[in-house]
């Protein structure tokens, strides 16, 4: 099939790859000349294991190109896919003004027959929205579909994800339009589920909400278990042995960031209010997680009394391991809050130092190394749980510091690994080794 994919950032340049993966003819298309122009020279805009292979390959071979030019890539498509971002807007809800920017541009070229699938997560009622301005503008003789396609990649781990999903899911409200989008998919060689349009755009947010409650969920058993002398990872592996609990997202940590639960659960919860539903739930879901995002700096401030003129070092930068999506990542306000007790922080991350000014306090001093960042620090902030801070030496790292104390937002270390060590070790929900 020939595809133009519109948005070329996590989402969009995954799907482009993948889909010129599995043999089909692909038009990347963003707004943004400088990510053109780098895409065309097989350098991705953004860190991805896997995706420069896969960009290099496809676009040699003749499968996959980039533009910026809806003239350029609409007219050939059989399947436009909308994969551009929906941020939050101030009262939580998803801004869809770039989906609609992209199916407005994509009209005056689209051919006869051709499928219009939405990608971007996007509030229920939106693909009948974008019907609606096809209808207005279209004859309806072109036989142009709207359908439903959320994605359900984790950043990171994205290409295998593609690959190896759980489940597609397709909503369309008209079997030929499902059936061409179903089609497109199915070397994929994953379960779908073909449905409705509305319970489409209805199963993200509910898969992303559900994942997050989970999280907020043992964040408040740890909090407990910190209180009772418990360790919530003992609890954790308990609970989910049980299969109808399972063991994912029974992780306690720093509580959830990134590009896509923060806003999801906002957006849910906007959702409901506009039908005059009161998420109840959600709410405390969001509020738990506020809650945990800050829970490392009360512990820093019962420790050392006051923060005031300590040299923090501040490892992991990203809102998760192999991505460097700032976005919502905790590191923002813990760095900030620091800065705001006057504190002085110096932040190391492997991949997202180019990103991490853009979002970051400006106080914020940047080292080239975990080592530096950690040179006669007063204490270290873990927070995102890389793999090369879990292979610390922690007598080294011991070594460095000024005091050596760690306040690990990830529970990267064992408490027998930090006790050996000598160090000052404050986890999420287990005993504080001193
Ligand atoms: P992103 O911000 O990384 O990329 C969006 C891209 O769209 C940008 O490159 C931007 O320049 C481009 N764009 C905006 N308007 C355009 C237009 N009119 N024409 C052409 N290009 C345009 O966003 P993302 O993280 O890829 O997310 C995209 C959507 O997918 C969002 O709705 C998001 O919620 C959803 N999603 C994201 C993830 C994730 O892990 N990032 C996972 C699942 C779903």
């Amino acid at each position: 099939m020939n595809i133009a994919v519109i948005g070329a950032g996590y989402v969009g340049l995954i799907s482009s790859v993948c889909y010129a993966e599995i043999g089909h003819q692909v038009v990347g298309l963003d707004l943004d000349p400088d990510k053109i122009q780098k895409l065309n020279r097989f350098v991705s805009p953004i860190y991805e294991p896997g995706l420069e292979e896969l960009l290099e390959k496809h676009i040699t071979g003749g499968r996959l190109k980039f533009t910026d030019s809806y003239e350029e890539a609409i007219p050939m498509a059989d399947v436009i896919v909308i994969a551009v971002g929906t941020p939050s807007q101030a009262n939580g809800m998803a801004d869809i003004s770039f989906v609609e920017g992209a199916a407005l541009s994509s009209i005056p070229y689209l051919k006869k027959q051709a499928v219009l699938v939405i990608k971007s997560t996007v509030p229920v009622g939106t693909g009948d929205h974008v019907e609606a301005l096809i209808r207005d503008r279209i004859s309806p003789d072109y036989g142009i579909e709207v359908v439903s396609n959320p994605e359900f990649l984790r950043e990171g781990t994205a290409i295998y994800d593609t690959f190896h999903g759980d489940r597609i899911v397709i909503g369309a409200n008209r079997d030929s339009a499902g059936e061409t989008v179903r089609r497109l998919h199915e070397p994929l060689g994953i379960p779908i589920v073909m449905t409705d349009r509305r319970s489409s755009e209805m199963i993200k947010y509910a898969s992303n909400a559900f994942l997050a409650t989970k999280i907020s969920f043992i964040n408040e058993i740890a909090n407990l278990c910190e209180m009772l002398d418990a360790n919530v990872e003992n609890v954790s592996e308990g609970m989910g042995l049980d299969k109808r609990i399972g063991n994912q997202f029974l992780k306690a940590g720093i509580g959830y960031g990134g590009s896509c639960f923060p806003k999801d659960t906002n957006a849910l919860i906007q959702i409901a209010g506009n039908m005059q539903y009161d998420f109840e739930l959600l709410r405390s879901v969001v509020k738990v997680n506020e809650k945990q995002q800050t829970g490392i700096l009360r512990k820093a401030k019962a420790y050392y009394g006051s923060l005031q003129g300590l040299k923090f070092a501040v490892l992991g930068l990203a809102f998760k391991p192999n991505t460097d999506d700032m976005r919502e990542a905790p590191s923002i306000r813990v760095i900030e809050q620091l800065v705001n007790e006057e504190a002085e922080v110096v932040a190391y991350d492997p991949v997202a130092m180019d990103k991490a000014p853009q979002w970051l306090h400006p106080a914020t001093q940047y080292a080239g190394s975990w080592e530096e960042a950690i040179q006669d620090a007063d204490g270290v902030f873990l927070l995102t749980d890389w793999e090369e801070f879990k292979q610390i030496d922690l007598r080294k790292l011991r070594s460095l510091m000024k005091r050596p104390a760690m306040f690990d937002g990830r529970n990267c270390f064992k408490l027998s690994a930090a006790e050996s060590a000598g160090l000052d070790y404050v986890s999420v929900g287990r005993p504080a080794v001193r």
